[in-house]
């Protein structure tokens, strides 16, 4: 299912996301020759409603039109197919950002392929360009603990968010090859969003090699995810409807990336059997560490901190209702 080019077709940089499927077949990957032969990896559009990465890099390919880039880049443009209709992904597919990993459907061999392609072009870093719903900083997500990580995460963002779940997401994947990043440019749209992320894939591209020196502990703020949330399919929930069995507070977006302290109040609940599910990185269901409720209400129990929380219903469904994160010490 993956067509691999070696030029930009005519036109392509002239389409918004929602109409790449006029001239690309499907997921494709692009190489483009650079001053410096190791190419740098950048996939937009794994999710088809987060148009942020595909504006950045057709801004910055239009940029470099009659110039030569510094550096190869090998551009993943995914799912062509339900950016066209601006959702996630369409229902039957797999997500693009869960390929990434052992499987037996075609999109998990496709994904393969290109790690494959990747490393035997000794691929020099990798960046994954997403957006998300709530009200978010912009961040960095790194995989793996290491300095050359840290550099390019904080060429992005001081904000750096480690973890190892969910499985088969792209940056993780690549991690095995070359310093890889998933980068976060808040909601889709934002003119500041799609600049901050030009910046950053301009930056990498012009990066000769990854300095020796380590980061000082001043030069980032790292976060380790230890739990996502999900809402059971069971329970209905709502932000605006007191019928629902639960009914979150207003304000919950502002929550992310705020340290809230035990006893924060999240939601009004019908009945107390009503509960959220909460996957530790180890896959256990943990919910009972992190909440807890008493009369009707749903509260925080420990020190924590959101991410990702988002009022948008079918992502809520689709993906989670949030991450939590805990504060980590800088690395050694
Ligand atoms: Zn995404």
């Amino acid at each position: 299912m993956l067509n691999e080019l070696d030029h930009l077709p005519d036109g392509l940089l002239s389409l918004p996301a929602n109409r790449l499927y006029e001239i690309l077949n499907g997921p494709t990957l692009i190489h483009l020759q650079g001053r410096h032969p190791d190419p740098l990896f950048v996939s937009v559009l794994l999710h088809g409603n987060e148009d942020t990465g595909w504006d950045a890099m057709r801004n910055l390919l239009e940029k470099y039109q009659n110039s030569e880039l510094p550096r190869s880049l090998s551009l993943f443009i995914g799912n062509v197919e339900s950016a066209r209709y601006g959702s996630r992904h369409l229902d039957e597919q797999h997500d693009f950002n869960r390929i990434w990993i052992e499987g037996d459907s075609a999109e998990h061999q496709m994904a393969a392929d290109i790690v494959e392609i990747m490393r035997q072009r000794n691929v020099f870093a990798s960046i994954d360009i997403h957006n998300n719903t709530g009200l978010n900083p912009h961040y960095a997500c790194i995989n793996v603990l290491e300095h050359h990580f840290l550099h390019l995460a904080t060429l992005f963002s001081r904000t750096v968010v480690y973890f190892i779940r969910p499985e088969g997401v792209q940056s993780s994947a690549f991690s095995q090859l070359c310093p890889s990043v998933t980068i976060e440019c808040g909601k889709p749209g934002q003119k500041h969003g799609t600049d901050h992320a030009i910046d950053f894939v301009e930056a990498a591209l012009h990066l000769d090699h990854f300095p020796e020196h380590h980061l000082s502990p001043h030069d980032y703020e790292l976060f380790h995810t230890v739990a996502i949330v999900k809402i059971p399919d069971d329970v209905e929930f709502s932000f605006t409807n007191p019928e629902a069995d639960l009914l979150f507070i207003n304000e919950i977006e502002q929550f992310n990336f705020r340290e809230l302290p035990p006893l924060t109040p999240l939601a009004e609940i019908k009945n107390s059997s009503v509960r959220l599910e909460a996957w530790s990185e180890e896959g256990y269901e943990v919910a009972d560490r992190f909440f807890e409720n008493i009369e009707n209400r749903l509260y925080t129990k420990l020190p924590v901190m959101p991410s990702m929380l988002t009022m948008n219903e079918e992502v809520i469904r689709q993906d989670c209702l949030c991450y939590l994160m805990e504060r980590l010490p800088a690395i050694a």
